[in-house]
């Protein structure tokens, strides 16, 4: 059990089996992605313990860069548009792979995929930790999966909880008892 500020978190996926899952994810895109020099885009701040240890497993050559997603209010017709910044690489005829730690609702990568996609890669995947299927509110093909969750509240290995928890080195989920 875990306290962070005024919620109490339980264990929910261990560290080693979190471990052992991206390493076949690693191991995926060793072979879908050999000779292809992709571009792993990890989505910050959620992604970025995660696709640390991703990079670290994937054995062909490869490159990494980040990208933030800001919400601001567009008008009031169109409510929260978010916005990609950060990028500075050219992705034109690039293979890339979004890496996102959790996929809930699909909006953000919704958007970041459209977003990407107008700079004309030659493919675009989205490769996620996690993903709460039943959340799901666009239609998205999400091409990698660490772990399909139910649709909870989870922080640890990266997620926060208010800016907290992120350096847990395992997930936990809320204990809706708290
Ligand atoms: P979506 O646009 O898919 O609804 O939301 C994606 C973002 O919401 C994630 O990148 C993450 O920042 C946040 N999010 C969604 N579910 C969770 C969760 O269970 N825990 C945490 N800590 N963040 C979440």
């Amino acid at each position: 059990m875990k306290q962070i500020k005024d919620k109490h978190f339980i264990p929910f996926i261990e560290a080693d089996k979190l471990q052992a899952r991206i390493r076949n994810l690693a191991q995926e895109i060793n072979k879908d992605y050999a000779g292809k020099n992709p571009l792993l885009i990890g989505v910050l701040n959620g992604s970025f313990m995660f696709i640390g240890d991703l990079f670290k497993s994937i054995e062909i050559d490869c490159e990494v860069t980040f990208i933030r997603v800001s919400s601001y209010q567009h008008t009031e017709s169109t409510g929260e548009v978010k916005q990609i910044i950060g990028l500075k690489e050219d992705i034109k005829n690039r293979h890339v792979i979004i890496v996102e730690d959790i996929v809930d609702t699909g909006m953000t990568m919704q958007e970041v995929l459209g977003q990407l996609a107008s700079n004309k890669p030659a493919s675009i995947k989205i490769l996620t930790l996690l993903y709460k299927p039943e959340a799901l509110k666009v239609p998205l093909k999400v091409d990698y999966i660490g772990f399909s969750i139910e649709t909870k509240f989870v922080v640890g290995y990266g997620l926060d909880y208010d800016g907290m928890g992120r350096n847990l080195d395992a997930i936990y989920v809320l204990d809706e008892k708290s």
